[in-house]
């Protein structure tokens, strides 16, 4: 793509676009092409952004809720509707291949949905009439919300805090990763058309603006996804102004596998969850605990099938993932590889490459295995966020559960069993927001199912009915008769 056909992103804000310093996005799977340039702001077009969702938030709250979610709906099929043409985008900008883009905007119009048809019965109050009172505790919005999301899945990531947050009368103003940002504002401009004025507004850039956001006074709600250490600023920039916090932050989530499991049937979903999107999701598998009894027996399986993956750019059809997103995420799991390397640990790099001649082109890293290596090896303690994982042995249940619970994170997890009572058993003592069984990765998800982490994998749950809650406060009235 030629730098004069790409679009140009500007910021949204009262209805209207506007460009403030204007930013190259190159393709982290071809570098040498731009994508898309993108609005860079500051302070200022962060004041004006909520200002407009200030003035729009009295019509909004009074909006009746009915209607709102009828909004939401009309957004889910403006969303859909998107894909096609912005999947592509998608794809040059955050390096993943098609059908992870396709899955970003699949499950950001299933949760508008899915909020839509859940906020009326929300919302209604609970009350109590007796001889000496009336009671009505009432759930209202916040006032102006400000969502702040990363590059790995701007799409769904968004609408998990967009859609409970106009749905229950706030407005909002979004702060995209500048790894990610042109082709969810695109999506979102055609959203804010079908919105009153200043509902929706987004402002582009860098930390600075993501702590101007968070330390305006008159945004009352910060929903967050991103690092943990990222999550400490932000707890910083909003302590002056004492507001309501989500934050959906990073994670190191264990895989248990117990000595009954089937090998072969359950092999191909431990990958897919391990090395999706190249391994950077939140919650993707990023250690594996396997029966020293089987333990060479389930390596020497995972690294042939880990062998069979090619790796490419997203838009090759032949890729089974693409490269990583940016240049400090692919030194960062470059110098992880290295350390691990020069260990006592066996790292082993596998799969091929789809086209050799655009490997330095590009933020592009093979899968990686980690054999016989220790639970407290780096490797094996921190996020990697990368396509490497460890298989880790171990003698019995019980240490299996003390590793899986040794970490400050604690989002998601899983096991893996035949005996589907025993999983269960095992699931409830894992320290983790979530477990899945037999499962992990995006089919894990269900709406029916808060998502969230706890230690420093976050405070505060979304997804479905989960979500709502974190975008209203009580309000108690009480009539004495
Ligand atoms: P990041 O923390 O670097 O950035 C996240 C967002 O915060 C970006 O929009 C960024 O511009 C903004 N930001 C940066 N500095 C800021 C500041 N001082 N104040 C306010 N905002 C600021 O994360 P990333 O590299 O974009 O994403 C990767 C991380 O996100 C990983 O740790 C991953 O585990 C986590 N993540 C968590 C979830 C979840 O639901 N728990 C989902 C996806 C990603």
């Amino acid at each position: 793509m030629t730098q004069t056909m790409v679009p140009q992103v500007g910021h949204l804000i009262a209805g209207e676009t506007s460009v403030t310093g204007l930013r190259e996005v190159h393709d982290p799977g071809h570098l040498d092409n731009v994508v898309a340039q993108v609005a860079v702001g500051t302070a200022d077009d962060v004041d004006r952004a909520v200002r407009a969702a200030h003035d729009a938030f009295p019509a909004w709250r009074d909006t009746p809720a009915g209607e709102r979610a009828r909004k939401l709906l009309a957004a889910a099929e403006i969303l859909a509707g998107s894909s096609e043409e912005l999947a592509p985008l998608l794809v040059g900008e955050h390096g993943g291949v098609m059908w992870e883009a396709q899955t970003d905007f699949a499950l950001g119009t299933g949760v508008l949905q899915n909020t839509a048809g859940l906020t009326e019965e929300f919302l209604r109050p609970v009350q109590f009439d007796d001889e000496q009172s009336f009671i009505s505790v009432e759930k209202v919005p916040r006032g102006v919300a400000a969502a702040i999301v990363p590059w790995n899945m701007p799409i769904v990531l968004t609408m998990v805090k967009l859609a409970p947050a106009l749905a229950t009368g706030n407005t909002l103003v979004l702060k995209p990763s500048p790894f990610a940002s042109a082709a969810l504002t695109l999506a979102l401009e055609k959203i804010a058309a079908v919105l009153p004025a200043g509902v929706l507004n987004v402002v582009h850039g860098e930390g600075d603006v993501g702590a101007a956001l968070c330390g305006h006074p008159l945004v009352r709600k910060v929903g967050f996804t991103g690092g943990t250490a990222t999550a400490r600023k932000v707890i910083e920039a909003t302590a002056s102004t004492t507001k309501n916090l989500t934050l959906e932050l990073g994670g190191n989530d264990p895989a248990i596998l117990l000595d009954d499991a089937d090998i072969d049937a359950v092999l191909d979903r431990i990958l897919t969850g391990v090395y999706t999107r190249s391994g950077q999701i939140c919650f993707a598998v990023k250690r594996i605990y396997v029966p020293r009894r089987i333990y060479q027996r389930f390596a020497d399986a995972f690294c042939d099938r880990v062998n069979e993956y090619a790796v490419g750019h997203g838009l090759d059809p032949q890729a089974s993932f693409g490269p990583l997103n940016n240049e400090a995420q692919f030194k960062k799991v470059l110098d992880l590889l290295d350390r691990t390397r020069n260990s006592s640990a066996q790292l082993v790099e596998l799969g091929r490459k789809l086209d050799p001649s655009s490997w330095e082109n590009g933020y592009y890293v093979l899968p990686h295995v980690v054999r016989d290596v220790e639970h407290t090896a780096p490797v094996s303690y921190e996020e990697q966020f990368g396509p490497v994982v460890p298989l880790i042995a171990y003698d019995d249940e019980d240490q299996a559960v003390r590793w899986a619970n040794d970490s400050e994170y604690g989002l998601c997890s899983s096991v893996w069993t035949a005996d589907p009572e025993r999983g269960l058993e095992l699931a409830r003592r894992i320290e983790a927001g979530s477990t899945f069984i037999n499962t992990h990765s995006f089919e894990s998800l269900d709406l029916r199912m808060p998502f969230g982490g706890i230690k420093q994998s976050g405070i505060g749950r979304e997804f479905g009915a989960a979500g709502l809650p974190e975008y209203v406060e009580g309000h108690s009235i009480r009539l004495l008769k």
